[in-house]
């Protein structure tokens, strides 16, 4: 197997996409898991343009990265002075980087129209900028702007730019479709063609603005390419840059180049959403490889099939990319689905066939009323329950009332909640609650109730509230589908409501939500007698460590969104 060198940007191209901000802190804390990862080249940032990238050079010196080499950088000298003299060509040493990559014109338009100096003018900022850092800097890459676009307006010129760039000493050419409008055929083409111009070895960097950074970067390897750039996930300008999990999973997967180890490739997805974490991005559900849908079957005959043979609906092992096969609930769901679920919850529900039935029939029923269980496995874990063994939940509702009142037309309305149930123990409880929405008044009420009884409340938070309005049929009123999303310091755990009515939809979403936690408890300390479970909660959500983590920061946004509903 040869290899192919993983040249990581998203420190540098990753943090142009529009909604990322990494700290400092942040981007060392990426630049570790790289270096773990077993990426090659950490792009760390443009020394000058800002003082956190300076900040990040001086501090990534002191993480002694185990393999990992950094670079920073920067562009070829300007028009007009010499490199001694070059302000951004001086702050680029100063990184003192054992990498520097530097960005140059091999398009004729730009250089006439941007640049507006003669076109040999630019050849020759090239071949200065990296002659002079090659004597100062082991390893020199340049970035060769445009490339594609300028090969396909003036072939001739763009070689040249690329010849100046290996006699001058270049260690890597990396050819850039800057603009990310190339196809896989003249990406390929043109590739060949720098690779019969220069013997240096040749680097890929694209963007996704044609939906085919991806593709480019494999046509590219094809043709020659050793090194690949991109960003972890695609972050990136506009539409993102080569994302580097797909780019490392095919390579690595299906065209036997070795990019990281097998170990290393099995942590791909946590690699993922950990930068998505610090982006402070929800990870993309359908991102190939990685995202929670990419294992996951739906359809009865998908399912009844991939658990004959995996390989029938799956185009590799889940597992040597760190992800897992999911079976989600649907009206499409027959038998199988449920069987499976309950499997993974260690109910045996072959020996109960009438039961399976019933609890098939109620499935179906609530799901042709709005109730959809794909982000609720807790509800659809206390309905199983409840079907087949018979749980009850440990108190009872006796009544609620919420009041909206605003008495002032520019001050802001404010709700409070009364609910009286009954304990465990037969008791009565009476509470009022107040909160800047319904919602919030009713999870406090009912909070402050239950806490008498099961003091483990407390340690429950909302972590996220969502309200679908569903479309109304016969004129009868929408329906609205509440999803709430609860955790505590183990796990996380979603929960359903569906009425015509917000405030009766996300009473039963928060009665789920805290049942379950009482549920998993009673389950957790033996005393429901139900076989240990790989929890309900993480097939659903990530690993426990990153939603607990999530979780520690999230009431407070949370609280308000639920306010606001
Ligand atoms: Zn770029």
């Amino acid at each position: 197997m040869s290899g192919i060198q993983l040249y990581d940007t998203t420190l540098r191209d990753g943090c142009q996409s529009e909604d990322v901000a990494f700290t400092l802190e942040d981007k060392l804390r990426i630049a570790e898991r790289l270096d773990d990862f077993g990426v090659h080249y950490i792009e760390g940032g443009w020394p000058g343009s800002n003082p956190r990238d300076a900040g990040f050079f001086e501090a990534v010196r002191r993480l002694s990265l185990r393999r990992a080499r950094v670079a920073a950088f920067g562009a070829t000298r300007r028009h007009g002075t010499t490199c001694d003299a070059d302000q951004n060509i001086r702050m680029l040493l100063q990184a003192q980087t054992p990498v520097v990559t530097v960005v140059g014109r091999t398009w004729d338009l730009p250089v006439e129209q941007d640049l507006r100096i003669p076109l040999p003018a630019n050849v020759d900022l090239i071949a200065d900028s990296i002659a002079y850092l090659r004597a100062r800097v082991d390893e020199v890459v340049f970035d060769a702007e445009h490339f594609f676009d300028g090969y396909r307006s003036a072939p001739a010129y763009a070689l040249a730019c690329l010849r100046a760039a290996a006699d001058a000493g270049a260690t890597v050419i990396c050819l850039c479709d800057t603009r990310g409008g190339s196809t896989p055929e003249w990406v390929a083409q043109a590739t060949a063609a720098a690779h019969a111009a220069v013997a240096t070895p040749l680097g890929i960097h694209c963007h996704n603005d044609a939906d085919l950074a991806v593709a480019n970067t494999l046509a590219a390897v094809h043709a020659g390419a050793v090194q690949v750039q991109g960003t972890i996930n695609g972050l990136g300008e506009r539409c993102g840059n080569a994302n580097l999990c797909s780019v490392i999973a095919t390579l690595q997967l299906k065209l036997g180049y070795e990019c990281v180890s097998p170990a290393a490739l099995a942590g791909l997805q946590t690699l993922a959403h950990f930068v998505d974490e610090l982006a402070n991005r929800e990870p993309d559900k359908r991102q190939p490889y990685v995202g929670l849908s990419a294992f996951a079957h739906k359809g009865g005959l998908h399912v009844a099939a991939v658990q004959r043979n995996r390989e029938i609906y799956e185009h590799v092992d889940p597992a040597v990319v760190g992800n897992h096969q999911r079976v989600l609930l649907s009206d499409l769901s027959g038998r199988s689905n449920i069987a499976y679920k309950a499997r993974e919850f260690g109910i045996d529900l072959e020996s109960q066939d009438a039961a399976v039935r019933a609890l098939l029939e109620e499935l179906k029923d609530l799901e042709c009323r709005g109730y959809q269980f794909e982000g609720a496995e807790a509800s659809f874990e206390l309905l199983m329950q409840r079907a087949l063994h018979g749980y009850t939940r440990r108190f009872r509702l006796i009544g609620f009332r919420v009041i909206d009142e605003k008495r002032v037309e520019t001050e802001p309305s404010i709700s409070e909640a009364t609910i009286m149930l009954e304990g465990p123990d037969r008791q009565i409880e009476h509470t009022a609650a107040t909160g800047n929405g319904p919602v919030q008044a009713l999870d406090r009420a009912l909070r402050k109730a239950l806490t008498k009884f099961f003091p483990e409340i407390d340690e429950v938070s909302l972590l996220d509230f969502k309200v679908r309005v569903l479309g109304s049929e016969g004129g009868t009123g929408a329906v609205v589908r509440v999803l709430i999303e609860s955790g505590d310091v183990h796990d996380r755990w979603g929960t359903v409501g569906v009425s015509h009515n917000l405030v009766e939809a996300s009473w039963q979403a928060l009665v789920d939500s805290l049942d379950f936690k009482l549920y998993k408890d009673a389950k957790r300390a033996g005393a429901i007698g139900v076989p240990a479970t790989p929890a309900a909660t993480a097939s659903t959500s990530g690993t426990t460590s990153e939603a607990s983590a999530r979780a520690a920061g999230a009431p407070a946004r949370v609280a308000r969104r639920a306010g606001e509903a």
